[in-house]
């Protein structure tokens, strides 16, 4: 294992919207981001922080592929020697009321946004209760927290990770390990570019700040609990989302 003093993060999602944000964020801010996606989908992102002089790689993995997962964090252990911060943020929508739910769809929400994060928490515990030091960092949703008809699986998903990520605070808090939830609300990206415009300003018509969130606004505050500023805080929910759900 090489021994490095760079520090590392993960960050799921990363080929677009909010993870493409974060990894862009946390690039600037010093760290070596690893980019998961599927495929090559991440590669772009990559190319842009490389352009700005930082550093950054891309991996195709789907999170649901547990066995792909813990091998890309043996893989970047051995070659980095450290994981500093994992940001959980892929994440899918499957919507559907609940009377017409396919169960296939509900499986693949709850397999995608909460057991992926359960197969990446645990593959990252290990080197980061060594280290004595780690942040992990969900992406949930307001969706979670206030409920929305036509999103029963996609909700409890997002729920899912605030109790998960609150247990877990407690379990790694003396390791120095904190855990904690961002809460986005209506975000600009690919997710929500599929709501039909009507939803969306009816949607829109419930923020207080009077307009949709943005990526960027995300990524800025991943990037303060990835930050030493940060380091008193664990098993808190962080919503961001124009006081939407206050
Ligand atoms: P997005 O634009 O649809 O991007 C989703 C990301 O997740 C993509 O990078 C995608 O990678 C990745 N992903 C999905 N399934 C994957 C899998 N099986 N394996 C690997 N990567 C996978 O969504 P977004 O709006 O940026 O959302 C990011 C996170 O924020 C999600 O967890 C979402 O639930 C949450 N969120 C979004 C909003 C919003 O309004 N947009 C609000 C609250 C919370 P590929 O390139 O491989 O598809």
């Amino acid at each position: 294992m090489t021994a490095s003093t760079e520090r590392v993060a993960i960050v799921t999602g990363a080929s677009r919207g909010i993870g493409r944000a974060i990894a862009l964020r946390l690039a600037a801010a010093g760290l070596r981001v690893v980019c998961v996606a599927r495929g090559t989908n991440a590669a772009e992102t990559v190319d842009v922080i490389r352009g700005r002089g930082h550093q950054a790689e891309s991996h195709g993995v789907d999170v649901t592929d547990a066995e792909a997962v813990e091998h890309l964090v043996a893989d970047v252990l051995a070659r980095h020697g450290r994981i500093d911060v994992l940001v959980s943020n892929a994440g899918i929508t499957r919507d559907q009321l609940m009377l017409r739910m396919k169960r296939a769809d509900w499986d693949a929400v709850l397999a995608t946004n909460l057991t992926a994060s359960f197969t990446w928490c645990q593959a990252v515990l290990k080197p980061m209760i060594r280290q004595r030091a780690g942040r992990i960092i969900a992406i949930s949703s307001v969706v979670g927290q206030m409920g929305n008809a036509g999103q029963a699986n996609y909700a409890a998903s997002k729920a899912g990770l605030i109790g998960f990520c609150k247990s877990l605070a407690r379990e790694v808090a003396s390791r120095q390990v904190t855990v904690n939830v961002v809460a986005p609300g209506l975000v600009e990206s690919d997710m929500t570019r599929a709501i039909a415009e009507a939803a969306k300003a009816d949607w829109a018509s419930q923020i207080p700040l009077g307009r949709m969130g943005t990526p960027e606004d995300i990524a800025a505050a991943v990037g303060f609990l990835a930050s030493d500023d940060a380091s008193y805080i664990t098993g808190q929910v962080l919503a961001v989302n124009g006081g939407m759900y206050m």
